[in-house]
């Protein structure tokens, strides 16, 4: 079949994340199995991905020798920088020793190592009961062995009818079919809705900007969600929840979003009324990227359970890791002593010794102090830059994670019209002009409004930073002028 028919005939045809989108001036539209390119095989049926030829600190170089600064950090992953030397010297000494072990009979050193930093880091300001880790090598996977482990947790203590998970709309969790399955990135659910998981339930996103109402306060807009929280337990029955899955700060779906001041204490007195278990996401604002180690220090709550991804690994190794408090693997123990779960390159050795070579300068060069410290300054940057430009509705985040939210109407909030593309179309003119970044889509709704946001490494430099706002405004220019 020609590639052109694979999207064509589908009905999200102008979903912006899954159909082509207007090139940039770099990128051909040639279809890629049609192309005179016959080399550049790897998962675009459309656009010719940009190659990488090398990357060192926050830029990257391109094929075509253009420098890139990092502006984005791929998915908000890369903390400490590309090409740093010592991680690879710590994967290649990993590789010598022992580059695979299966775990059902093993661990090593490294595994071991990463587990204590993680459960003991001295960055983590909170006090908290968390006793084991779990790694995989995704986000994904973490948020599904979560899930399975909560249920198992239950299962175990003869509450079996507890099924359901409760997640809120606007929030991603990842690909596979149990993530997916309680994240609400529409235009990724649409050709699957009807095979996933059947027990889950949604209740509002905590997001001010879009959705308090003008006359509520904070308090009151908080009480709202949390009684519409409550109310949804009771309808359910709360006897057959198993868990609240939620990320402390929003990343993909609506651009680092955070709930209301007293929401999350508010969620885990009600998880402890009806014995309900707090599983958060951190795999895109965790380890660092808010300025605290796990982002939910600043929320004044420690959850059952809380997986973290990205930037664990920050790049050089695909590393997720569970980690579980005590509560639960204090179940377990008393049940059947094993997690009924697994894969074949969990706690895969050289990934592990690689993120434990990323966590190790993460501390050392106390990044995570820096990411905060860089973010005040991305935050004045931001904030002076776009204050009074037309488009941008909201400049929102914390640390080295940002995001601007483009509206149509500042004072109504509404979204710019789908079609335009507006975020997509700022992040490939600021490409043009040498910064990445992360765009958007879904902001308003999961379907409508987009975000552009911006996440680079923790080891960023004033001048860079400086450089990523002036051309991201560069861009947003370009973009607002072809509306006016
Ligand atoms: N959870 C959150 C909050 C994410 O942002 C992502 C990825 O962007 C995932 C889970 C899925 O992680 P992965 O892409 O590594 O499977």
């Amino acid at each position: 079949m020609a590639p052109s028919a694979i999207v064509e005939t589908t009905s999200y045809a102008n979903n912006p994340i899954l159909t082509p989108t207007e090139p940039s001036t770099a990128i051909s539209k040639t279809p890629i199995l049609e192309s005179a390119s016959p080399s550049l095989l790897h998962r675009s049926l459309f656009e010719q991905p940009q190659t990488v030829s090398s990357a060192s600190g926050s830029y990257l170089t391109l094929h075509d020798g253009r420098q890139i600064l990092d502006g984005c950090g791929g998915a908000a992953v890369a903390c400490i920088g590309h090409g740093n030397e010592e991680v690879m010297a710590a994967t290649m000494a990993q590789m010598r020793k022992v580059s695979y072990v299966h775990t059902l009979s093993y661990t090593v050193d490294a595994a071991e190592e990463l587990a204590h930093l993680l459960l003991h880091n001295p960055s983590s300001t909170n006090a908290h009961d968390f006793e084991k880790v779990y790694f995989v090598s995704s986000g994904s996977e973490a948020n599904d062995a979560a899930m399975k482990l909560s249920r198992q947790f239950f299962f175990e203590q003869g509450q079996s009818q507890r099924k359901y998970f409760v997640a809120r709309r606007q929030a991603y969790h990842g690909n596979t079919i149990g993530a997916m399955s309680v994240s609400s990135f529409v235009a990724r659910k649409i050709p699957y809705e009807d095979m996933l998981l059947p027990y889950v339930s949604f209740v509002s996103p905590a997001y001010a900007y879009q959705y308090a109402q003008a006359s509520e306060s904070e308090a009151q807009y908080c009480a709202r969600l949390i009684a519409e929280l409550e109310a949804e337990f009771l309808r359910l029955g709360p006897e057959n929840v198993i868990s609240f899955i939620a990320e402390p700060v929003v990343g993909a779906t609506s651009g680092c979003v955070a709930s209301p001041r007293g929401y999350f204490p508010a969620v885990r007195k009600l998880c402890d009324k009806y014995g309900i278990l707090l599983h958060l996401d951190e795999i895109m604002c965790g380890m660092g990227r808010t300025g605290t180690y796990f982002a939910f220090e600043q929320e004044e709550v420690v959850p059952d359970v809380v997986v973290v991804g990205k930037g664990l690994g920050g790049g050089y190794a695909p590393i997720a890791a569970v980690v579980i408090s005590r509560k639960i693997v204090d179940g377990l123990r008393s049940g059947s002593s094993v997690f009924n779960h697994g894969h074949t390159y969990q706690a895969h050795p050289v990934a592990c010794a690689t993120a434990l070579a990323v966590q190790r300068i993460v501390s050392r060069e106390r990044l995570v102090q820096r990411c905060a410290k860089m973010g005040q300054l991305l935050e004045r940057l931001l904030r002076e830059t776009f204050g009074e430009s037309k488009y941008v509705g909201d400049i929102r985040g914390r640390g080295l994670f940002w995001a601007l939210e483009f509206v149509k109407d500042k004072a109504t909030k509404s979204p710019l019209p789908k079609a335009i593309g507006f975020g997509l179309g700022v992040q490939q003119a600021a490409f043009d002009l040498g910064v990445a970044l992360y765009p958007g889509g879904g902001t308003v709704d999961g379907v409508n409004g987009d975000h552009v946001l911006i996440a680079p490494p923790y080891i960023v430099s004033e001048a860079d930073l400086t450089t990523i706002v002036r051309v991201l405004k560069e861009a947003y220019d370009l973009k607002a002028k072809s509306l006016e």
